[in-house]
C-alpha cells in the first residue's frame, strides 16, 4: 500500500473513529481488552445474531495505532458471518506476521502491512482482534 494512503487511513480513524460509543444493553458481549506495553486500554461491546456479527462498538483510551485498528476492524467485521470474521482476523494476523494472506479481504486494515517493521506496534494493531476473540469465546461458551 502507498505509504501516504496508509497515513492517511490510519489518522482518518485515530481522529475519527467509527463505533466509539459506549453500550448499556445485555444483548452485547463485552469484553476489555489491554496491552501492558502502551497506554491502550479498550472495551470491545460485541452482538451477534443468528450466526452474524450485528454490532462491534468500543470505547477506552488508547494510542493512534490502536485506536484506528479497532475503528478498522468494527467498520469490517459489521455484517459477516463468524465464518467470514474468522478469515479476516486470520488474514489479519497472518499480514502482520509476513506470512500469506489474502490482500482483498482486508480492505483498510491494509493500512496496517508494514506494522511488522515496528515490533512493538504489532500488539497495538492487534489488540481489537484479541478482544474479539475473547467475545466470541464467551459467545461460543453460551
Ligand atoms: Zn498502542
Amino acid at each position: 500500500m502507498d505509504q501516504n494512503l496508509r497515513r492517511e487511513i490510519i489518522l482518518d480513524n485515530y481522529t475519527n473513529p467509527a463505533n466509539r460509543k459506549t453500550i448499556e444493553d445485555d444483548a452485547y458481549i463485552k469484553v476489555n481488552t489491554n496491552n501492558s506495553s502502551c497506554i491502550d486500554n479498550i472495551d470491545l461491546f460485541v452482538k451477534i445474531k443468528e450466526g452474524i456479527i450485528e454490532d462491534i462498538k468500543f470505547t477506552g483510551e488508547a494510542c493512534a495505532i490502536s485506536t484506528a485498528s479497532t475503528s478498522i476492524m468494527t467498520k469490517e467485521l459489521k455484517g459477516k458471518t463468524l465464518e467470514e470474521a474468522k478469515m479476516f482476523i486470520k488474514d489479519f494476523y497472518n499480514m502482520i506476521e509476513e506470512e500469506d494472506y489474502d490482500r482483498e479481504n482486508l480492505n483498510e486494515a491494509l493500512a496496517f502491512d508494514e506494522i511488522y517493521k515496528q515490533a512493538n506496534r504489532k500488539t497495538c494493531a492487534t489488540l481489537p482482534y484479541k478482544g474479539f476473540e475473547k467475545a466470541l469465546e464467551i459467545f461460543e461458551k453460551e
